[in-house]
This record gives structure tokens, sequence and C-alpha cells, in this order.
């Protein structure tokens, strides 16, 4: 049986490690392929898609200055010049995948780059979502010694999304690393106060406390697997839902 959509208007995080190949730097094209696929098939669903992109394929400010020779807020803007990157591959690769009018996807950046992109204004970025045309959040907050998922907490806010999903390369929220445990157990759901309780490093404390604020579900689950983002925005049950 098919599902309706479940969340109307999602936010949905992606790790810029996720478009990597092995080793964990750059882009890798069937990579991005393969996402930029999951994202149209959300969009062709008729769900609203605003997406922020990580940039931990390029650089991460805090790993970046651990020696203590460059100072932090340079590294972390050229972090987030590293998820204009991303999203502007993400971009051309979504409108390739479906092309014409039906696909429009608008960069948007908390950065201004006016020759590459648009700066990111919260009123017109939900005409867009109206309008049916996908937005790509770039340049996290425009804010060093923040990271991209306090900026999709920040961004889920003020577009008032139904929901945070945040993909990753793990089909949930574990009690302990699964891949060095095999005892992990992993949670089909969660409140805001265990994940923040537990310590979980699944998202930043702060990003956390913000959804509870609006009391905006998190979803976590592993985008590896094709299809999983349209059966998040429909509302089926997989990964770990964070909420009340
Ligand atoms: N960053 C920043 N402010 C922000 C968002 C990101 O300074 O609002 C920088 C920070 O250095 C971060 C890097 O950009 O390490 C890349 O983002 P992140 O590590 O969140 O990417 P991900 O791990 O999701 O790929």
């Amino acid at each position: 049986m098919d599902h309706p959509i479940k969340y109307n208007r999602v936010l949905l995080k992606i790790s810029g490690e996720s478009l990597s190949g092995e080793g964990g730097f750059g882009i890798d094209r069937d990579q991005l392929h393969k996402i930029a696929q999951q994202c149209v098939d959300v969009q062709k669903a008729g769900a609203e898609l605003a997406i922020v992109c990580g940039g931990g394929n390029f650089i991460r400010g805090a790993q970046f200055t651990q020696d203590g020779t460059f100072p932090r807020t340079t590294a972390d803007y050229m972090g987030m010049l590293g998820t204009v990157i991303n999203a502007l591959a993400l971009q051309e690769t979504m409108e390739t995948l479906y092309p014409g009018d039906e696909m429009s996807v608008r960069v948007m950046s908390a950065i201004s780059i006016s020759r590459v992109c648009e700066p990111f204004i919260r009123r017109k970025a939900i005409r867009h979502l109206e309008k049916g045309r996908a937005i790509i959040l770039a340049a996290g907050t425009g804010n060093p010694f923040f990271t991209t998922d306090t900026c999709a907490a920040l961004r889920a806010a003020e577009i008032e999304a139904d929901a945070l999903l945040k993909a990753t390369k793990v089909d949930g929220i574990y009690d302990c690393d699964p891949k060095t445990n095999p005892d992990a157990k992993r949670f089909d759901n969660l409140t805001y106060t265990e994940a923040i309780d537990k310590r979980l490093k699944v998202m930043d404390m702060a990003a956390f406390t913000m959804c509870e604020e609006r009391e905006m579900p998190v979803i976590v689950f592993d985008m590896g697997v094709p299809g999983n983002i349209l059966k998040v925005v429909k509302g089926e049950t997989i990964g770990t839902t964070v909420g009340v």
C-alpha cells in the first residue's frame, strides 16, 4: 500500500561525509547521484524539501585547528565554504535527474556569495518551498563555532518544518557504537531529554534543545538504503524518532 505523506515540509540534514567516497574527502559522483535521486523522489512525491549540507568532506574547523597553529575562525569559514561546494553539486545533480520546471532547486547561502547563489532570506526560502522548489541551505549559520547540525535545527525552526530528518550512515540511534559493540541496542523512540541526558553523539546538544523547544521530531536514519528518505517523509517507522 502506498503511504501518504506524513511530513509535508521537511528539513533534511546531509553530512558532507555522505557525499564522499572512500577516504571521506571530496565528492564521489556515484554517492552524489544516489543522494540526489532520493531527494528528487521526495520532491516528486509532493513534499516541501529543504536541505542543509554539511562540509566535513572538505574541512571541519575544530579538527583542522587541533594543533593550535591555525585560527579556528578561519578554519570554520573554510568549512562553511565547503558546504557551498556540496550544495552546488547537489543542486546541479538534482536538476539533471529531473529536468524541466518541475524540479527547480535553489541554493541559499548564509554568507553572501551573490555571483554564485542567493542569500538566505527566511521569507524567500518559504516562498520557494510553497512554489514547489527544493532549497539547499549552504554556509551553515554563517557564524564560526557552530556546526551544520545546529544550523539544521535553526533553519528547520525558521521555516517551520514539520520534522528534521538527520540522514546518517547508521540505521538509528544506539546506546553505544554498533560498529565496535555487537550488543549495541537501537532505540525506536527517545525523548529529547533522554537523547540529551545520554549524551548520544548523534547531534549537538544545542540542536536537540532547539528542536525540543518547538516539539519538532528529529528522525535519525540510514540514508545509504535507497528510498529511505521518502519512507521517513511518509512516516514509515525506520530509524529512531526523537520527540515528546
Ligand atoms: N561551520 C561553521 N558554522 C556553521 C556551520 C559550519 O563554522 O554554522 C564550519 C565548521 O568548521 C564545521 C564545518 O563548517 O566543522 C563543516 O560543517 P560540519 O562539520 O557540521 O559538516 P558535517 O559534519 O555535517 O559534514
